[in-house]
């Protein structure tokens, strides 16, 4: 049987070929988002327009492949396809998936390839109809889950992806039994790992997160009149569920609140009700405060905008720096550096110029444009930068190839001195909770202290936010954070055999 019978009829054999193309060199040295997930229920309303939009403010976590499911009278059509939202969808395609609730996604492969084969949302036939998944996450039992199910004579497994595990664990509960959210709950508990979940049924729409809530997913509605309730659950209404707050506003929805750790909610014409399935220990990635999630999303009641501004702040304290200038990496580093620039009192300026326009570009640069590196993206404002010394603020550092790069670029710009300042610790370990990463050996901060960092970059100085500086400005209790890219402190266990494959097997030295 297979399993995705609808995921190869949507793929063009040139995405793949494209997408098989893309260099590891060209990659952004930067750790990538894994997927943005949205849904909404709306009967009255357009609603694969509606999740259009939501997924094109969700496009910063993922622009590999984009998919849209509606439910129109209990059945489903879909639509997806690799590349950018804008790419995928055209009007005239969206008015061919009529519905009155409907689940979308973008995505950027961890586990799994970026074959077209696993753009999402996945749709299998259960005993109660079609189901269609969306996933934030990765899931760290995926091998035992792969294994248990190759042993059945009945599966062949289509994508190479953690979410086909997830639709097919979620499949088998719904057969088992006659009810959708007893059948989530049983598959949610045999999955180990991160996943924040949005999920169509011919009854309704499934949100739901791991019991960490690695993965952000937040609860709005639509229209002028709050619906009556309380966390337990809200009367009928228009309702919406995005990876992040942006995804709300974009569709004119008013948050509500988070999904909880360890919560499911079931959205129908009843309204919103609420499950606890498992107990929650909170463990939000933190790496989504400092990098992922968009600056105007919402976390913890402010903006990232304004927790990103208090930890340049933060920065300035610890790592003061006599400079002309403080400038940022655009444009994640900017909040950093307006933060560091106003509590040090140096003024802000822009070195940089980011072209706003490159996406990801499957003609490759000619060897001239590769030795002018990273100019397609950045160039630097001589008329800025010439005789100053140059303070630059960047959200973290990765393989750190590119910020070599742009610190020689600060210099040929005519900088006279340039200090690189990190609002984030150094990156010594890989995540395995739905961020690529890399393997522990790519991370410069996995082996090299901020001295042997700072002369590989060629900065005249260089140096890190501190961890507790990082998570004392969040203003939450510091335990209700992942950090382990940044200590190895992993919340969830991880399945040696998926461990070794990222992490190396002798001891590192510490990064300082
Ligand atoms: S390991 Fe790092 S990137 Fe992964 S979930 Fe934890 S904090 Fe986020």
């Amino acid at each position: 049987m297979s399993s995705f019978p609808e995921s190869a009829a949507n793929v063009e054999p040139s995405d793949l070929s494209l997408l098989e193309q893309w260099p590891t060199a060209e990659r952004a040295d930067k750790p990538e988002e894994a997927c943005g997930v949205f849904g909404v229920y709306a009967p009255e309303e357009a609603v694969a327009t509606l999740t259009y939009f939501g997924l094109y403010s969700l496009q910063h976590r993922g622009q590999e492949a984009a998919g849209i499911a509606a439910y129109d009278q209990g059945e489903v059509h879909l639509h997806k396809g690799t590349g950018l939202v804008s790419q995928v969808f055209t009007d005239e395609a969206l008015k061919e998936i009529p519905g009155q609730w409907a689940v979308g996604h973008t995505r950027y492969s961890t586990t799994g390839s970026s074959h077209a084969v696993n753009a999402q949302p996945a749709v299998l036939e259960t005993r109660l109809g079609s189901m269609a998944l969306t996933h934030n996450g990765n899931i760290v039992n995926v091998n035992s889950l792969r294994e248990a199910l190759l042993k059945r004579e009945n599966y062949s497994l289509v994508t190479t992806s953690d979410s086909e595990l997830i639709a097919i664990a979620l499949m088998e509960a719904v057969n088992d039994g006659d009810d959708w959210v007893e059948g989530a709950i049983a598959a949610f508990k045999r999955c180990e790992g991160a996943f924040s979940l949005v999920i169509g049924t011919p009854a309704g729409i499934i949100a739901a997160r791991d019991p960490h809530g690695i993965r952000p997913l937040v609860l709005g509605y639509m229209g002028h009149q709050a619906p009556n309730g309380v966390g337990a659950g809200y009367s009928a209404g228009q309702f919406v569920v995005a990876s992040e707050t942006c995804g709300l506003d974009i569709v004119g929805a008013t948050y509500l609140r988070d999904v909880d750790p360890g919560e499911l909610l079931w959205i129908d014409a009843d309204g919103v009700r609420s499950v606890k399935w498992a107990h929650a220990e909170r463990k939000l990635c933190i790496f989504e405060m400092i990098y992922f999630a968009r600056p105007d999303s919402v976390f913890h009641g402010e903006s990232l905008y304004s927790y990103r501004k208090r930890i340049g702040q933060q920065l300035a304290k610890e790592s003061p720096a006599d400079v002309d200038l403080v400038m940022a990496v655009p444009d994640s580093g900017v909040p950093a550096a307006i933060g560091y620039s106003e509590a040090s009192g140096i003024p802000y300026a822009e070195g940089l110029i980011k072209n706003r326009y490159v996406g990801r570009t499957f003609i490759q640069p000619t060897q001239t444009m590769r030795e002018a590196g990273i100019r397609m993206k950045l160039n630097p404002m001589r008329d800025v930068l010439e005789g100053k010394r140059v303070l630059i603020v960047d959200d973290s550092i990765v393989r750190g190839t590119t910020s070599r790069k742009l610190v020689q670029m600060l210099y040929d710009a005519g900088a006279t001195e340039v200090h690189m300042r990190i609002s984030s610790p150094p990156v010594t370990h890989p995540c395995f909770y739905g961020i690529d990463t890399d393997s522990q050996d790519q991370l410069i901060a996995a082996t090299k202290s901020v001295a042997e960092i700072e002369a590989q970059l060629g900065a005249d100085s260089l140096a890190y936010l501190s961890w507790e500086g990082m998570l004392a400005a969040t203003g939450v209790a510091v335990d209700s954070f992942c950090s382990a890219c940044f200590t190895g402190d992993y919340p969830i266990d991880i399945p040696v055999q998926v461990k070794n494959s990222k992490l190396m097997l002798e001891k590192i030295p510490a990064a300082v």
